[in-house]
């Protein structure tokens, strides 16, 4: 009985997750396109016909109609179907490691989703499209001030720090290089990062990114001879390093000053 309501649970929570995916592509190509995205409903990236109920539902609705619209046959993009998939996927994982790892709490948890609903949005948008869009950022940053005062009442000073640093950090880099190591998408998502974590803990953040992202570039570069800023994007780095730091950042954090006393 018990494994019979867990598998529901984690059902249930990939379900959640893939219509949010369908929510994401739905905003990036909106967004791509310069339409407003609350456009009224979905239609055919092709021939614009208004979808039906059944032509929406997450991955069913893609396999179904073998990747094709009914109506003009042009295949519907392959990313539609990956999003919707991999955000399941990312949503059933955070939700055991939650579970498992972070000391459960709905607090966290939620905290947790947000901000992976608009990492994925900015990853998909960046891979498809190599852009970070302003608006997507400033949202997630103003979902992160309100998420961080209600839930916890995190200080704005904590949280104002964070933006400053974690913005100014790749904004140093950014203007250091004239855009060449860092673009001004990564300086947004910098700041975005600092208002969800709070300072200290975007240090935290930033530290193990780099970390993280040394010890999966360093053999490439080594091996496959490839060059720093072409090798891996840091993206990704950022996002795990982020999502780490908002439930362990803090302990971290504590056990440092521990070392200094
Ligand atoms: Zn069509």
């Amino acid at each position: 009985m018990e494994t019979l309501i867990s598998a529901i649970i984690y059902a249930i929570v990939f379900l959640f997750g893939t219509a949010i995916g369908s929510f994401i592509n739905c905003l990036v190509w909106r967004e791509h396109n310069n339409m407003r995205v609350a456009d009224g409903r979905s239609r055919c990236v092709h021939c614009g016909r208004q979808l039906r109920w059944y032509e929406n539902i997450p991955i069913f609705s893609y396999l179904f109609l073998a990747g094709k619209c009914h109506t003009c046959h042009k295949k519907i993009p392959g990313y539609y179907l990956l999003t919707e998939f991999f955000t399941g996927v990312l949503f059933l994982f955070v939700f055991w490691l939650d579970l498992y790892y972070f000391h459960f709490s709905w607090r966290h948890l939620i905290g947790d989703l947000i901000l992976l609903a608009f990492l994925v949005t900015i990853f998909v948008g960046d891979v498809l499209y190599r852009v970070i869009w302003p608006e997507v950022v400033w949202l997630g940053l103003v979902a992160g001030a309100a998420y961080n005062f209600f839930s916890h009442g995190a200080s704005w000073r904590s949280m104002v720090l964070g933006f400053v640093i974690g913005g100014g950090f790749f904004l140093a880099q950014h203007l250091l290089s004239q855009g060449r190591w860092v673009g001004g998408g990564d300086v947004r998502l910098g700041a975005m990062m600092g208002v969800w974590l709070g300072w200290p803990v975007i240090l935290v953040a930033i530290f193990a990114a780099y970390i993280l992202g040394a010890i999966v570039a360093v053999p490439l570069l080594i091996f496959k001879k490839k060059n720093w800023s072409t090798a891996v994007p840091f993206g990704p780095f950022l996002a795990i390093a982020t999502f780490w730091a908002l439930n362990h950042g803090e302990r971290v954090v504590n056990w440092y000053v521990g070392l200094l006393k």
